[in-house]
């Protein structure tokens, strides 16, 4: 690792104030879970760490009845997954912190630095991507609202300027029978996913789907916003069959890129169908029981 500058804001103002006067040759430290490995590793050589443990008003998470879930982005997975926030059309969020690493690694590591590293591999881009999040951003310019579909701009790339530091990840509130779901195949439990699917499903007043999403993780640089799948259940009553179409559909339209490590594209591409599946089954089954 070569040698750095650490620096210890004690509020967000002198945060802003140090990434704008050091730039490109600052980088901000949230759990450090990826950054200090890159850094051990040398694909990364910051000169300056911009350490925001200090930062109480990132580390915060609530819920608004209106506006939805405001999470910090210094909260880190272990305590969102305690926070008893996370209702059934947010249950996607929770499966996702359930199979991020292990123990270790989820009481430090942070939605907002899992956000902002942007790995394809990551799980937590894939579902703020399909719960149609704002990131909040601050910088000396001020602040400003990017769109999470916007957000992530390939491998290990996003649409933060240098000098922007995110603040809050802003989950809109779902209308009522909203379920929500993610999942994830791995070769061992804890390890990056080698395809995975989030989806979501609103009933309608007759109990048909009033709208769908899904998104699919791991199969290009960035979460994959799929079209064909969820149309196909949209104005239909859910039921198992009707999901099996949907989940063939994104077997359709998704083309993973192969990769030497975790396999060919035809190899995700039949996970993308069995992950597409499981996680409709599992949104549609939270419509009807309200809960997490
Ligand atoms: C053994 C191991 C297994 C893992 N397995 C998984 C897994 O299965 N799934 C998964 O999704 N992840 C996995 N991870 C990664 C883990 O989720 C990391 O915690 C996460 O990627 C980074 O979060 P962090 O808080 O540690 O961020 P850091 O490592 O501190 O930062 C990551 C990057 O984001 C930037 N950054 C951080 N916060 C901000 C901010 N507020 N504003 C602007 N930039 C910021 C940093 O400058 C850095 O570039 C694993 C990590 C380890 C060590």
């Amino acid at each position: 690792m070569r040698s750095f500058e650490y620096l210890r804001p004690t509020s967000l103002d002198e945060a802003v104030k140090l990434m704008a006067k050091h730039g490109r040759k600052a980088r901000v430290l949230a759990g450090g879970q990826s950054l200090l490995n890159m850094m051990k590793l040398r694909i990364a050589s910051p000169e300056y760490l911009v350490d925001l443990c200090e930062l109480d008003e990132l580390t915060t998470a609530e819920a608004d009845s209106r506006q939805g879930l405001r999470i910090g982005a210094m909260v880190t997975y272990h305590q969102l997954q305690k926070s008893g926030l996370l209702n059934s059309a947010y249950g996607m969020v929770g499966d996702a912190l359930e199979v991020i690493a292990d123990e270790q690694v989820r009481h430090v590591g942070t939605l907002g630095g899992s956000c902002c590293q942007a790995d394809p591999h990551g799980d937590t881009p894939n579902v703020v991507v399909a719960l149609e999040a704002e990131m909040e951003a601050v910088s000396s310019k001020g602040r400003r609202l990017i769109r999470a579909g916007k957000f992530f701009a390939g491998l290990l790339e996003t649409a933060l300027a240098s000098d922007e530091i995110l603040v809050n990840i802003r989950l809109p509130q779902q209308p009522a029978s909203t379920g929500s779901a993610y999942e994830k195949f791995a070769w061992r439990k804890g390890d990056y996913a080698i395809i995975s699917a989030a989806s979501l499903i609103t009933l309608g007043n007759g109990g048909q789907c009033a709208r769908a999403s899904m998104v699919i993780g791991s199969a290009r640089s960035s979460p994959l916003v799929l079209g064909r799948a969820p149309s196909v259940l949209v104005d239909k009553k859910v039921t198992p069959e009707v999901i099996a179409k949907a989940a063939e559909a994104a077997f359709e339209e998704v083309e993973p890129e192969a990769d030497a490590i975790y396999g060919s594209s035809e190899y995700k591409k039949e996970l993308v169908r069995t992950l597409a599946e499981r996680s409709l089954l599992s949104a549609w089954k939270r419509t009807q029981r309200g809960i997490n």
